[in-house]
């Protein structure tokens, strides 16, 4: 496969996405959902750049959206299923969420008793599901993790309510974070211990996101089988997958320009993206962007200190050595930054926000949007 021909790019800052990895890693949950019965939706919190929603949409039976903004996003832009989760819903958008949502999860007995009825009124039928809390995960980090200690994602055990059983079509948990199939396994255990006796009469289970199909290192075929299982357990019931970061992981870079060099007690090169803006998750999980031709600080010839283009002291990429010394204008790839990147960008310090292109299959770079002043503008009075 032909890599991105940086050559074609008019200026930095600009996420790629490569849409022939991006259909790699579609094909492969297709093989999830064709060998396991098991259905895969996008979850748009990781991942929403909608003109790759037509390809999406060939592959996955639709989204799941925390919210109206995710909601109508998915009903007009891939319009396939939504399901709609939020940790509460608001009296004020509701009535829209049952008309654009197939699906509707609450998170408390108390949500689904406020909305119940009138959710069903407005759209008979919709399917209503309850989140809820199977109080075990192996998340690595307190941030990420939906079943740590005071939770408010999801009904425990204790706080379930068995007068919503006859009225739930499913039941939802979510309590990966960039898990293997294994951490699955221990989570449906334990799923299963608590909830498992109001699975029949259910037409549905939603495993959640966080299954990382798509790394090398993921045994598909392992997740394959534990669908199987579970599905015969309780009567082939549905089973549904909804990851985010499965779906963009390793479709494509950042890519940005050097601005400047300039040296304190080591040498720094100053990008014109941004760690807090353009790449928060480095910061916040915190993980270290790989940079294409780049090694570990100390490892090749030339050390610099990477830093973004705000004003805030910690906006710092990292470490990174190079083969040979950096120049202002040199282009720094940063991989695999379609993911939880653009989905969470802000316009902190009025810095820009990157370009999104698309390096297509036949080896073109499409320029999709770029963004300027008013962006910063409107979301500012
Ligand atoms: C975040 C989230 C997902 C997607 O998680 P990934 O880690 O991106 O796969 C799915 N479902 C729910 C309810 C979520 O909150």
């Amino acid at each position: 496969m032909a890599g991105i021909d940086f050559s074609q790019l008019s200026h930095t800052p600009c996420y790629i996405c490569e849409e022939a990895l991006l259909e790699k890693n579609l094909q492969l949950l297709n093989r999830v959902q064709e060998e396991s019965g098991a259905k895969v939706i996008l979850a748009l919190k990781g991942f929403a750049m909608w003109s790759t929603f037509d390809l999406v949409g060939n592959y996955l039976q639709g989204c799941t959206a925390s919210g109206l903004h995710e909601a109508k996003l998915a009903r007009e832009k891939m319009n396939k299923e939504v399901h709609t989760y939020s940790p509460a819903f608001k009296e004020d958008e509701i009535d829209e969420i049952a008309r654009i949502s197939d699906d509707i999860v609450f998170n408390s007995p108390s949500q689904f008793h406020r909305y119940y009825e009138r959710v069903k009124a407005i759209n008979p039928s919709i399917s209503v599901s309850l989140r809820v809390n199977p109080e075990y995960s192996s998340s690595p980090v307190d941030m990420y993790n939906p079943c740590g200690i005071y939770s408010r994602l999801g009904t425990t055990k204790v706080n379930f309510d068995e007068s919503l059983l006859g009225k739930l079509d499913g039941l939802n948990f979510h309590a990966l974070c960039e898990q293997n199939v294994d951490a699955l396994e221990g989570v449906l255990e334990a799923f299963e211990a608590k909830f498992g006796s109001y699975i029949e009469g259910m037409k549905y289970v939603n495993f959640g996101g966080g299954h990382h199909i798509t790394r090398s290192d993921y045994d598909v075929d392992r997740l394959i089988t534990v669908i199987k299982a579970f599905r015969a357990r309780h009567n082939n019931i549905t089973v549904y997958l909804e990851p985010g970061e499965a779906v963009g992981w390793q479709t494509g870079p950042l890519v940005a320009s050097v601005l400047d060099i300039i040296h304190n007690g080591m040498d720094i090169a100053i990008l014109d993206t941004s760690a807090e803006a353009h790449m928060p998750d480095t910061l916040a999980m915190p993980y270290r962007a790989a940079i294409r031709g780049a090694g570990e600080s100390g490892e090749k010839a030339h050390t610099y200190r990477l830093g973004g283009n705000t004003c805030l002291a910690g906006d710092i990429m990292g470490d990174y050595s190079f083969d040979t010394p950096l120049n202002v204008g040199d282009k720094i790839i940063f991989e695999d930054q379609i993911h939880y990147t653009f989905v969470k960008n802000t316009t902190f310090n009025g810095v820009k926000l990157p370009s999104l292109a698309i390096w297509t299959k036949e080896g073109k770079l499409e320029m999709i949007h770029e963004f300027g002043y008013e962006d910063y503008k409107n979301r500012l009075s």
